[in-house]
This record gives C-alpha cells, sequence and structure tokens, in this order.
C-alpha cells in the first residue's frame, strides 16, 4: 500500500519564518512514505487577523500511510516542537500546519475538516498549491486554476532568495 496523497500548508510570520518552514519541511518528510516531499516556493502574504508581521506560506505534497487523525496529530507535534503557542485567534505565530487536501477525502469531524475550510478563499493557500500540481481538482470537481483565478494576488509576492 503507497498510502494517500496529501498537501499540508505551512505558514510562520515569528522567529526568522523561511527557516520554520524548512525545518517544518523536514520534520513533515519523517511523515512520508519513502521520505519523498515536494515543497512549493515561499511566499510572502499580508496576514489575516490582528496586525501583525507579514507571512511566509508554502504547500508541501507527500504520500502518507497515517490515517486522517493521527496525520493531525503528528502536524500539532511539529508545531508543538517549533514553539507554537495558542494565545491569539489568528494571531502570530511561528508555525501553523494546515491539512488542505487528503486525496479526495471529504471528512467533517469535530478536531478535523478536509478540505480545509477556507482552502477556496486563501491565495497563500491556493497559488503554492496550483504550483505543485497545475492540473488538480478539489473533491468537488472545482480546478484548483480556476480558485486562483478567483481569488487573485492581491498581497501575495513570491519569495526569491538571492
Ligand atoms: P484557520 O483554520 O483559519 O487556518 P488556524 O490555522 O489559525 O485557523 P488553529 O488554531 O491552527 O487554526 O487550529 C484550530 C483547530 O483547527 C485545530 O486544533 C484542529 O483541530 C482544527 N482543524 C480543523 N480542520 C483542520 C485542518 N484541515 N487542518 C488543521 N487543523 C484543522
Ligand atoms: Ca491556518
Ligand atoms: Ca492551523
Amino acid at each position: 500500500m503507497s498510502g494517500q496523497r496529501v498537501f499540508v500548508g505551512l505558514g510562520s510570520n515569528l522567529e526568522d519564518p523561511a527557516a520554520q518552514i524548512a525545518r517544518a519541511s523536514e520534520a513533515l518528510r519523517t511523515l512520508t512514505t519513502g521520505r519523498v516531499l515536494q515543497l512549493s516556493s515561499l511566499y510572502l502574504s499580508r496576514a489575516v487577523g490582528p496586525p501583525q508581521p507579514d507571512y511566509v506560506n508554502a504547500v508541501a505534497s507527500f504520500e502518507t500511510k497515517l490515517a486522517p487523525l493521527d496525520l493531525l496529530d503528528a502536524l500539532q507535534a511539529i508545531e508543538r516542537a517549533q514553539g507554537r503557542e495558542r494565545s491569539t485567534h489568528w494571531g502570530p505565530r511561528t508555525l501553523d500546519l494546515d491539512i488542505l487536501l487528503i486525496d479526495d477525502l471529504q471528512l467533517q469531524h469535530p478536531r478535523l475538516q478536509v478540505p480545509h475550510p477556507y482552502l477556496t478563499q486563501r491565495n497563500f493557500v491556493l497559488v503554492p498549491l496550483q504550483e505543485l500540481a497545475p492540473d488538480l481538482r478539489l473533491p468537488n470537481g472545482d480546478k484548483v486554476a480556476d480558485l486562483v483565478q478567483r481569488v487573485g494576488h492581491t498581497g501575495l509576492n513570491r519569495l526569491t532568495l538571492t
């Protein structure tokens, strides 16, 4: 059994965000089948919620044999290992890991909704997702490329590391 393909959104706006994303992607690699993981470019996005620094965002794609709630537990353990503190809703954080998609699964559980409930509204998720999987469709058939057209690129910049 090769497992399921998952897409995870990564975000950070505290304590060297680009380094937090790099470190988190290495931690995610331990959850994968065969230690294979694709990581999008890094994007800089304006924060949603209370005033706070800009975010660095990316999306990772990998195969895993973990069940959905076990995957969520593993992501929350990585967040904690990188100093995530839960305080203000949508407040600044060292690391946020959201499950965006798990194959064609649609799940409504008190701890876990898949696809991620705000996926279709957030360009900082949709743009890196499209970069990794240009032809991807959501479980309801919507094309990621069409959703990107709809949300546009306002407030989002691809980070170029020189
Ligand atoms: P948002 O959901 O708007 O991105 P957030 O990432 O700031 O907000 P958190 O405080 O990180 O929210 O998470 C709150 C709870 O969301 C988690 O404890 C988790 O149980 C739940 N949750 C539901 N669906 C998901 C999902 N697809 N990925 C990650 N967490 C989820
Ligand atoms: Ca989030
Ligand atoms: Ca989250």
